[in-house]
């Protein structure tokens, strides 16, 4: 009788996927019998609502294209560096794989794995998969990490294309059962009540909704992109922020895919360009949390240490409910809390109206969003949130105070985007449905501002004096 083939342990971490998957890959070519794990240790940042609905789903997908392969996904949850060796210690496993997840606590827990395998004689093999270019591969002189995009970009891009996609195992031989926990039992949904359905309409999470959502923007909004990206009443973008936050698909995927798609198509060139350095802007956040670990609680520029920042409740959740009284601000916030997501464009003005127009902390924006995004990612959101509030890396200037009523007239040009998502105003005119305030009783078509819709909680110029103000303190420290 031949003896049985070795155990292998997959542990997936943020790469719910199976094509693209190195760790997934080498393990399958060795013939060994494969463990696919799953922990759920929340000692890092734990996640909003949004995340944990699209992290059940997305679990739930990976669990059905490993069943289709004749393997199970195990799920626990606690101190994966523990949980890991553990299983691997009780199975007998020879080897454990992972993908490298370059942040503080993603390399700790991979450390101090590494460390409790290395004691208990079993092999461990981390890889490379997760970025375009590894943090250690794009240093300055001195060997930190670059704080402004374009020669961060520059950099990358002239490392040449990152290595080839590798395809999903077509089949390999699953270790025996051994317990799992059940999705249920972590209670990622919501129940009582169940607030998800507006997630529900609007994403499909996993591997092939990550793979379609590709094909169908490389075949169709693509084409326009570098200028439709910024129409929130556009179907402009890719939308694939989710599926690329939880690994349902990599980065070099989506570089192949587009760069293959402009060769065929080279009048889509300069729309992949640009769809590219959007990519770019991701693993520049990615760089960004890797040098500093506490993006997301201390500013990257230590003068707004001093900045004087408000306290005012009320404020905050007029903004978080969508009811400032500005109405491109608003729909964004409203397209938020209904879909999970909202769109670039209102993502920056509706992040600059918190802290500049209410001047409440980006860290309470940038709270409210990691709750209630989907996409909600520990370097993008936080970096994107200094960039806006000007203490960040390659920040937008202190003085650019975005006017909500010139950006919706110029990005939301028809005020389709602002209809979609307050209905109460959908009747007014083009000219108006960014500014009511500025409507006659005749012109206000049954809206009654201060009740059915709010009058704006802060006057434009007012608040834009008020924030000029506050900036400079900060410049004259
Ligand atoms: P596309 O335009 O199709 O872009 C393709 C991909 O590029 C995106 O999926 C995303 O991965 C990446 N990308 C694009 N713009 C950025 C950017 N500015 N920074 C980093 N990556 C980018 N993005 C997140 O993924 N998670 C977040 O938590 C997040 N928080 C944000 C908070 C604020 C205040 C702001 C202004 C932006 C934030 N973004 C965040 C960036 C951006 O808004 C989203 O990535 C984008 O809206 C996703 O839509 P898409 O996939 O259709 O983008």
């Amino acid at each position: 009788m031949s003896s049985p083939a070795p155990i292998a342990i997959v542990w997936f971490r943020d790469d719910l996927r199976l094509s693209d998957h190195p760790a997934l890959s080498q393990a399958a070519q060795s013939g060994a019998a494969l463990l696919c794990l799953y922990v759920q240790d929340e000692s890092a940042r734990p996640l909003g609502g949004a995340s944990r609905w699209w992290l059940a789903q997305s679990l739930r997908s990976l669990a059905a294209d490993l069943a289709s392969r004749g393997a199970t996904l195990v799920l626990r949850r606690g101190p994966a560096a523990g949980i890991v060796a553990e299983i691997a210690r009780d199975t007998g496993a020879a080897s454990v794989s992972w993908n490298d997840v370059a942040t503080a606590p993603g390399r700790a827990v991979a450390d101090e794995l590494a460390a409790r395998l290395a004691d208990l004689g079993i092999a461990a093999q981390c890889c490379q998969g997760d970025l375009l270019a590894a943090p250690s591969t794009v240093r300055g002189k001195e060997g930190r990490g670059l704080k402004v995009f374009t020669p961060f970009w520059n950099r990358v891009l002239a490392r040449g294309d990152p290595p080839l996609p590798l395809p999903a195992p077509k089949a390999f031989g699953a270790a025996p059962r051994i317990a799992s926990d059940t999705l249920a039992d972590w209670r990622l949904e919501p129940t009582r009540p169940d607030w998800a359905g507006g997630l529900r309409a609007h994403w499909q999470a996993g591997e092939a909704a990550a793979q379609r959502s590709l094909q169908q923007f490389l075949d169709g909004a693509v084409a326009g992109y570098a200028g439709d990206r910024d129409r929130p009443d556009r179907a402009g973008t890719s939308r694939l922020s989710p599926h690329l936050r939880f690994g349902e698909i990599s980065s070099r995927q989506l570089w192949h895919a587009a760069r293959f798609a402009a060769a065929e198509r080279p009048a889509i060139a300069a729309d992949v360009d640009k769809f590219l350095s959007e990519l770019g802007w991701r693993e520049f956040c990615r760089h960004l949390l890797f040098d500093n670990p506490d993006l997301a609680t201390r500013n990257l520029q230590p003068a707004f240490d001093r900045f004087p920042w408000t306290t005012d409740p009320g404020a905050l959740r007029a903004w978080q409910q969508g009811r400032t009284g500005y109405p491109l601000v608003d729909a964004g916030m409203r397209e938020l809390w209904q879909t999970g997501a909202m769109h670039n464009r209102v993502r920056m003005v509706a992040a600059s109206f918190l802290v500049k127009h209410l001047l409440l902390d980006w860290r309470c924006g940038e709270a409210w969003f990691w709750d209630t995004l989907v996409d909600a990612d520990p370097a993008s959101n936080p970096a994107n949130w200094q960039w806006v509030a000007g203490c960040g890396a390659d920040a937008a200037p202190y003085f650019r105070v975005f006017n909500p009523v010139l950006q919706g007239e110029k990005f939301d040009p028809e005020g389709d985007y602002v209809r979609r998502f307050i209905p109460e105003i959908a009747g007014l005119s083009t000219k108006l449905i960014h500014q009511p305030w500025t409507a006659t009783p005749l012109e206000l078509a049954g809206v009654t501002l201060g009740d059915s819709y709010p009058q704006p909680i802060v006057d434009h110029r007012v608040a834009r004096q008020r924030a000029l103000a506050a900036y400079a303190t900060v410049r004259n420290n």
